[in-house]
């Protein structure tokens, strides 16, 4: 069954610049999708559109059977993950990581019991109370992954998020979100300039430019048949 679905999508910014073109893509339940393409290709755009932070020009997109155009981010079964990390400076990691969550209004109970978990997948229990000043940049990246986790959404999105990370720690995390993938079985769309990233994380990947879909294949596909 698809988890997600664009169907002729695009996205045309104010006027004339049409950052994507007649996407077309059907994405299967627990897929890794890697979105790879030379900046300013539309990667970001398409991405945003996705979770409903940009409005979709033409076109249809559905989350499962549903058709979500018209529905607002925190009503999509989605989360998404920053490049910036994003996370409030003012709370703790605790509360940056419940916030979403309380949002939605869910009991307090079930969100602690959440956060906890997550927190133990990604090995930050033992700062959930510091603020994101006292925190590394890999500790950063940990918690944000962390607020996306908590949702338990059907699809998740990633944007570029190893990007602020030196390569070592950029090496480390990428093994980590391997794993976390393969805990959580959910399907994840993962924008990155990253070769390596895109080999050894996808199951498909989709190369696109100026807008427009190149090829979408496996990453053993497409490096056994470079474009
Ligand atoms: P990528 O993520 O692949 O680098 P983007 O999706 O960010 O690409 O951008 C695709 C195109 O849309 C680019 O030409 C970019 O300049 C343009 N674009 C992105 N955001 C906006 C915006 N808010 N207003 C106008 N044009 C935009
Ligand atoms: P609020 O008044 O902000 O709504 P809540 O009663 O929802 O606060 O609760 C969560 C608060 O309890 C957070 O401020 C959080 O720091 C703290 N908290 C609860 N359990 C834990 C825990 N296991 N580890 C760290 N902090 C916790």
């Amino acid at each position: 069954m698809a988890s997600l679905s664009l169907r002729n999508v695009y996205k045309i910014y104010d006027g004339n610049v049409t950052a994507v073109k007649d996407f077309n893509l059907e994405i299967a339940d627990k897929e890794f999708i890697i979105f790879v393409g030379p900046s300013g290709c539309g990667k970001s755009t398409t991405l945003r559109m996705i979770a409903g932070l940009e409005d979709i020009s033409k076109g249809e997109l559905y989350i499962g059977d549903t058709l979500v155009n018209d529905v607002a981010p925190k009503d999509r079964d989605i989360a998404m993950v920053f490049q910036n990390y994003a996370l409030y400076p003012h709370m703790t990691v605790y509360d940056n990581m419940a916030f979403g969550l309380k949002l939605r209004k869910m009991p307090k109970d079930e969100i602690h019991r959440r956060v906890v978990e997550a927190a133990r997948i990604l090995g930050i229990e033992q700062f959930l109370e510091r603020k994101p000043k006292a925190l590394s940049g890999g500790q950063r990246q940990r918690v944000a992954m962390g607020r996306a986790i908590v949702r338990d959404p059907r699809v998740f999105l990633l944007d570029e998020p190893l990007s602020n990370l030196d390569a070592k720690l950029r090496a480390q995390m990428r093994t980590e979100i391997s794993k976390i993938y393969q805990r959580l079985g959910t399907t994840f769309i993962y924008v990155t300039h990253d070769q390596t990233e895109a080999m050894t994380l996808g199951t498909r990947i989709v190369v696109m430019k100026d807008g427009v879909i190149q090829q979408v294949d496996t990453p053993q596909n497409l490096y056994d048949y470079p474009c």
